[in-house]
């Protein structure tokens, strides 16, 4: 094992059943879902957080953003809607230090924003 735990998944150290797995990304479903639909989309690379998103990771990160929306629309959450959600550090609750973009849905979704 290694020291990050996406990383692991995303080599399959860890074992995660994959929704969907392209060059740049895979997704898993979180191991403790807070809605009906509660995706994680993983880079394969390891970058800690949206902080560390730089120029050349431009491309990264609209591409996690457009498999998101493409899993939301084939199941069904266009319509009623869903919520994309990067967690940056602890006051954001950051438990993860490898980028990940959650995909929630499923539900009204209540809270902050
Ligand atoms: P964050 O709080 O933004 O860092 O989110 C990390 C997410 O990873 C949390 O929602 C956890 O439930 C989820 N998580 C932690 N370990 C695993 C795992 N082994 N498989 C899938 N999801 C996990
Ligand atoms: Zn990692």
């Amino acid at each position: 094992m290694g020291a990050c735990l996406f990383c692991d998944i995303v080599s399959g150290a860890i074992p995660a059943g994959r929704l969907h797995e392209d060059d740049q990304c895979i997704v898993i479903s979180d191991i403790a879902p807070k809605a009906p639909v509660h995706l994680l989309i993983l880079p394969r690379e390891h970058v800690s957080s949206v902080d560390a998103l730089d120029a050349s990771r431009e491309r990264l990160a609209g591409h996690l953003v457009h498999v998101a929306a493409q899993l939301a629309r084939s199941r069904g959450l266009d319509a009623p809607g869903y919520r994309l959600v990067f967690n940056h550090g602890s006051d954001a609750g950051q438990t993860v230090q490898h980028l990940h973009l959650h995909l929630l849905g499923g539900r009204i979704l209540d809270g902050m924003c």
